[in-house]
């Protein structure tokens, strides 16, 4: 299908930073054709959008989800997070089926769409049927299926001096087959919509022989790694006393740096963990919100970015807002660095876009609004009181702007959200078996 926004401010994104107001952007099937002043001559479009008085812009790429544990919505809001997440977390899950992971994985990427997103970097359990739910609603996705050292029938628990983790490498050699089964079946799958990777949930949860063990089938099969770094005190404290080490310097250790990684929060990183994490080229999605929602420190985001270290953005689970995650990045940061023009509206949503496409390896097709790029697009309506009057259209968007703004969301040259509505599946439909899949697992948890 041909598709032709006409009109709109366009940012670009790209090295040479374009930006052309009034411009005329052309899509030709997946890709991008054109971004111009004025519209080439021979270009006829199936679909003509009137662009006026909006923002153009790549698509977010949110670099760290979990999009089915909607189904824990509203259960951990306002709590230790790191109390709940040894006790109680591991359990629940352990209660979850292919149906249900499929069910909110759905509604996470409706929720994304809806927020401009266009790629999330996912990981879960059940995780060809995360595929599933985002190919039908038309999201691109990086997903790599969760690999714990127990099962989730025999998790960890608190002892009198701190966590049992009751690592089994049985069970642990079973999640990594799958894990791998699926990264291989999948990878490329759907018009080339999944990407995938392999996912030890974090530097704790594992043990050395298990890392070891991920880093040789990650080395055989290509795969890059999505995993949590540096999360939690805990996780942190456990490695010291395991192993002696930092959490770097045991994923190095491990040889698990080799190749891409990206590494989730990274809130406990020493300068000198930074310095081999940009060595190794590790990619860093930071996720300010949830992080403050669970009241942890602010990652040392002014440090990795000085560094050179890529640094996407995240909204970790139950969320999708990205523009809510570029502002907060935005002004936290400049909280702990004093500055009131630290991370300005333009490197907020060049983190939001380029810079995660740049985390996940995915730059050279997406993340920037290219001739030849894929066409992952995001279209503001900046007519709206909120975003008036226009002065200039990035920081406008970025202070005053809210999901309310999105007009339009294209992924891979296909129109999936519209004026509120999702075209390719029905929101009341999935809704109905959403919560029909809440109460089935509510049923489980008593
Ligand atoms: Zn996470």
């Amino acid at each position: 299908m041909k598709i032709f926004l006409s009109g709109g401010t366009i940012y670009s994104f790209d090295d040479s930073q374009r930006s052309i107001s009034k411009g005329c952007l052309g899509i030709d099937d997946e890709q991008i054709l054109f971004i111009s002043a004025e519209k080439p001559k021979d270009f006829t479009a199936d679909r003509i959008v009137n662009c006026k008085e909006c923002l153009i812009l790549p698509g977010f790429v949110n670099c760290h989800t979990h999009l089915a544990e909607n189904l824990f919505k509203g259960l951990m809001d306002e709590v230790d997070f790191e109390g709940l997440f040894y006790s109680t977390l591991f359990r629940w899950e352990s209660q979850l089926d292919p149906e249900m992971v499929y069910w909110g994985s759905l509604v996470g990427a409706l929720d994304a769409l809806r927020c401009g997103v266009t790629t999330v970097a996912d990981m879960y359990h059940y995780a060809s049927s995360t595929a599933k739910a985002v190919s039908e609603a038309g999201l691109r996705a990086y997903i790599g299926q969760k690999v714990l050292g127990f099962s989730l029938k025999s998790p960890p628990y608190q002892t009198g001096h701190g966590v049992n983790y009751n690592f089994n490498f049985l069970d642990f050699s079973k999640q990594l087959e799958s894990a791998v089964t699926f990264a291989l079946k999948w990878r490329g799958v759907s018009n080339g919509l999944i990407t995938t990777s392999i996912a030890p949930h974090a530097i704790n949860t594992l043990n050395r022989e298990m890392f070891t063990e991920v880093a040789d089938q990650v080395r055989e099969n290509g795969l890059g790694v999505h995993l949590h770094l540096a999360q939690m005190a805990s996780e942190k404290e456990e490695i010291k006393v395991r192993e002696g080490m930092e959490c770097v310097e045991f994923l190095e250790d491990v040889g698990l740096l080799q190749g891409p990684v990206l590494g989730a929060h990274a809130i406990f990183l020493k300068e000198k963990e930074i310095e081999r994490i940009y060595q190794y080229k590790v990619s860093i999605s930071h996720n300010p919100v949830v992080n403050a929602k669970d009241a942890a420190l602010v990652a040392p985001v002014s440090e990795m970015r000085e560094k050179g270290v890529k640094v996407g953005l995240g909204t970790d689970a139950f969320q999708m807002n990205m523009l809510e995650t570029a502002r907060f990045a935005t002004l936290i940061n400049r909280i702990k660095t004093g500055k009131p023009d630290y991370l300005p509206a333009y490197e907020a949503l060049a983190m939001a876009t380029i810079d995660g496409a740049k985390a996940l390896g995915m730059d050279e097709k997406i993340g920037s609004l290219e001739e030849g790029k894929k066409a992952d697009i995001v279209v503001f309506d900046l007519s709206r009181l909120n975003t008036q009057p226009i002065v200039d259209p990035i920081k406008d968007l970025l202070y005053y702007g809210d999901a309310g703004n999105i007009k339009l969301v294209i992924v891979n040259g296909e129109i999936v959200f519209e004026e509120g509505k999702f075209t390719k599946v029905d929101e009341l439909h999935v809704r109905k078996e959403f919560l029909r899949m809440i109460e089935r697992l509510k049923s489980k948890l008593v």
